[in-house]
């Protein structure tokens, strides 16, 4: 059992009074939970702390070289009260996933829970009561030792933080419209691709800026090799329902593993769907689009849930998808999560983890 020492805040923040106002990440809770690793010793000072800025040396290595990981999830609030994670678990495992690919140390994946479930309890008012708002947790791990040379690090700072944050789409579930990445790319093979870390995002930021100019709200990527194959979109998976059969991008190291894309495929395929994990050329696709067999595309992850794209733009062939509205498959899934999160709909596969 993980030994955490408390110390709480003596002045703790006004709680937000219109939720609808939230955004996304833009504040925070009144504390965040801090353990340090130093080679020899391992994994100690579990605690609890004030929410405030660290006090970290300039030449910290994480700052030059982005020897950082992360993870992404959220707490719901129920309408009798309770809060509830979805497959916690399963984000700790990928964090030890990126961990080893960055050569930053194993961490315990219940202690890691433990001290999530520790802190949330102690700030459980945070988490919103609006439908469809949640209380988004930031899990990290940093290099901090004060060194300019390329090594991995002897000292990391785990670190756990909470921002209440309103529904994703202020609209509610409504199609988004995305481009096909034709200059850059995000991932290769044998790269950092299927982990949460930080380079990763700094090398999509261009492409994401472009996008927007253009007015879309996110690119698809396609591999890094050959700019031929699908794999994923800004933060999300990707799938497309052709002729009624569903496929989604095979992991194959440059795509992340995203959860909410696993729970999809294990509910589709529970339901009777047929589930293809493949390679999918983006010129198939086309090809579908222009038959009329593509009924629907829609991206997975954790901060939006269900995405429907709308209008999905390769060169200067615009796709206009199930006439810009809600698949059926996107709305069903939708409404499958959600619930479960929200304690709607019965927990059948064993994915809720209450914070008690
Ligand atoms: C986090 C993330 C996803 C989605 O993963 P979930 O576990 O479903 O939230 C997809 N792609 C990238 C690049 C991500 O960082």
């Amino acid at each position: 059992m993980l030994d955490i020492k408390y110390e709480l805040t003596t002045s703790p923040k006004e709680k937000p009074t219109d939720e609808s106002k939230l955004g996304f990440g833009k504040i925070f809770t009144d504390h965040m939970f801090i353990m340090d690793y130093t080679t020899g010793k391992g994994w100690h000072d579990a605690r609890i702390v004030p929410y405030g800025n660290l006090e970290l040396s300039p030449a910290s290595m994480c700052l030059h070289y982005g020897q950082e990981v992360f993870e992404g999830l959220k707490a719901y609030r129920t309408k009798d009260g309770k809060i509830q994670l979805f497959r916690p678990d399963e984000n700790f495992k990928r964090l030890n996933v990126s961990n080893q690919r960055l050569v930053i140390p194993h961490l315990d994946e219940q202690d890691a829970l433990d001290a999530l479930l520790a802190l949330l309890k102690v700030e459980k008012d945070w988490v919103p009561h609006t439908e469809n708002a949640s209380l988004y947790i930031r899990p990290f791990i940093i290099s901090v030792d004060p060194y300019i040379g390329v090594r991995p690090a002897d000292h990391y700072m785990f670190i756990i933080i909470l921002s209440p944050s309103g529904p994703y789409y202020s609209t509610g579930l409504s199609p988004v419209n995305i481009y096909v990445e034709k200059n850059y790319v995000r991932a290769v093979k044998g790269g950092m691709g299927y982990t949460k870390t930080a380079g990763n995002y700094a090398a999509s930021l261009i492409a994401q800026d472009e996008a927007h100019q253009q007015n879309y709200s996110q690119v698809l990527w396609l591999d890094g090799v050959e700019k031929k194959y699908i794999e994923e979109v800004g933060a999300m998976n990707i799938f497309f329902v052709v002729n009624g059969e569903i496929l989604t991008p095979e992991l194959v190291g440059s795509i992340l593993p995203g959860i909410t894309r696993k729970s999809a495929i294990e509910i589709l395929r529970d339901k009777g769907y047929k589930v293809t994990e493949r390679r999918i050329t983006i010129e198939e696709i086309a090809k579908a689009s222009d038959e009329g067999k593509l009924d629907e595309v829609f991206g997975t992850g954790t901060a939006a849930v269900i995405s429907p794209v709308g209008h999905l733009k390769w060169g200067e062939k615009v796709m206009l998808i199930n006439d810009n509205k809600i698949g059926k498959i996107s709305q069903m899934l939708y409404d499958t999560m959600t619930g479960m999160q929200y304690g709607d709909i019965e927990d059948k596969y064993h994915w809720i983890v209450e914070v008690k």
